[in-house]
């Protein structure tokens, strides 16, 4: 599709709504909302009232989600083959990311349906835009997991990537997760985006263990996102805290060597160094197996 109006566009155009302020959504967005034949959306309440605040009349809502019933996608996609142009819009921001849209994206590329892409707000680029860290290189990791253990392997498994990391965070769970995180890489630069485009848009930059001081008695509301500044090779990484790891490595069963590899890789040290404070420690308790 070119940058003529989207209505003359027939097939699956995924179109990006506010994340917050109505009026960033674009000209074309607008347009295709009024004139697609189908809106395919998360919620038809949802997206009902959003068109109704925009002064938008949709000729017909439908329920998606990337759980839908098969039937469902190929309902949308037979009204595609058959000349009809479907909108595809999530509650807010862009689709598929960290929103449904995936199966029905992949669907109508299989069918050789056209998909065109509606440019428009996103959390995850508006927060890395006004965040102040590298951008360069950044690493979206959509929602971290809720528990604990899971949470902590997975961003311990990330400290090998180098870049800037990004997060989606409820508010309520900033807290418990830079806790986390003070563990790993208590000096890491941290930045928390909330409420962008909204009335109480904030900001909050610091270290990780700033962040964490800051914000653990508190009470957020709304949305966030968390970002991480790239780590860099040995940043505060003490000979404690690599005691740790191996030990933690050696008690999930990792032989001294292998946990010299992995932990090497993690903090960018050489192995030869890891592996010398590795040997130099007891076997696991049979409690910590
Ligand atoms: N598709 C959306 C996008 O393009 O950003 C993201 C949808 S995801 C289900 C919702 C998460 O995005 C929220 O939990 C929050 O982490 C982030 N988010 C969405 N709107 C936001 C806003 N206005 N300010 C901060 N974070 C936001």
């Amino acid at each position: 599709m070119s940058s003529d109006l989207p209505s003359s566009f027939k097939g699956l155009a995924v179109t990006a709504t506010p994340i917050g302020n109505l009026g960033d959504l674009t000209p074309r967005a607008r347009d295709m909302l009024a004139s697609a034949d189908i809106i395919a959306c998360e919620d038809t309440r949802h997206t009902g009232l959003l068109l109704s605040r925009l002064g938008i009349t949709p000729k017909k809502l439908a329920a998606y989600h990337d759980h839908s019933k098969d039937h469902v996608i190929k309902g949308l996609v037979d009204a595609m083959a058959g000349g009809k142009t479907v909108a595809l819009v999530s509650d807010a921001g862009t689709p598929l990311i960290s929103d449904p849209g995936y199966r029905l994206v992949s669907a109508c590329i299989k069918a050789k349906i056209p998909v065109t892409p509606l440019p428009g707000a996103s959390a995850v680029l508006s927060a890395l835009a006004a965040s102040g860290l590298p951008t360069d290189r950044f690493y979206f990791g959509g929602f971290l997991p809720q528990s604990g253990k899971k949470k902590r392997d997975l961003l311990e498994s990330l400290s090998v990537v180098p870049s800037t990391l990004v997060f989606y965070e409820s508010p309520k769970r900033l807290a418990a997760t830079l806790e986390v995180m003070t563990d790993l890489y208590p000096e890491r630069q941290a930045v928390v985006a909330r409420e962008l485009t909204k009335l109480h848009e904030s900001f909050y930059y610091g270290t990780v263990m700033s962040l964490y001081e800051d914000l653990k008695g508190q009470s957020l509301k709304g949305e966030a996102v968390l970002m991480l500044g790239p780590l860099e090779q040995d940043q505060n990484i003490s000979e404690d805290d690599i005691e740790q790891r191996i030990i933690r490595a050696l008690a999930d069963g990792y032989s001294r060597r292998d946990a010299s590899q992995m932990i090497a890789e993690q903090i960018g040290l050489a192995k030869k160094d890891i592996y010398k404070i590795a040997i130099s420690l007891p076997d696991p308790s049979p409690a910590d197996e």
